[in-house]
């Protein structure tokens, strides 16, 4: 793993987060994406190396809608860039870890993703990303 890429967050409403982010973190979201397979709503911000990502659920029964009815809005995931994904999924995998996917996905900022289940990583979701190289 390189580093850690991003923290994902998750929120009940993008309208009313990306000002209260831009307000704290001094600076402005550079991007909102929809990935309409993970029925999410995001919208980025770059504080030196790092990221935040606020996800906000584009459905009442989507995995964001689900976690905040269950805990509340907060930090749903970490996410760790990798230079191989393949490699890192096969050597976590072999560790002991479950994928929640098989095969690496599209997700957002141009990257694939690949989480794990946070039933092995002490209740914590990380998200495995690399950027897609044209
Ligand atoms: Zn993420």
């Amino acid at each position: 793993m390189l580093k850690l890429e991003h923290i994902g967050i998750a929120v009940k409403s993008l309208e009313t987060s990306i000002p209260l982010f831009e307000k704290l973190l001094n600076t402005s979201c550079y991007k909102t994406e929809s990935v309409d397979t993970e029925r999410v709503n995001t919208a980025f911000f770059q504080k030196g190396e790092s990221k935040i990502e606020l996800l906000e659920s584009t459905t009442p029964d989507g995995v964001i809608a689900k976690f905040i009815e269950k805990k509340s809005e907060g930090i749903h995931h970490l996410a760790f860039e990798v230079a191989d994904i393949e490699g890192e999924m096969k050597r976590l995998q072999s560790e002991g870890f479950t994928l929640l996917n098989e095969t690496p996905k599209k997700g957002a900022d141009n990257k694939l993703v690949c989480f794990l289940h946070p039933k092995g990583t002490n209740g914590v979701l990380i998200e495995l990303c690399q950027e897609i190289k044209y």
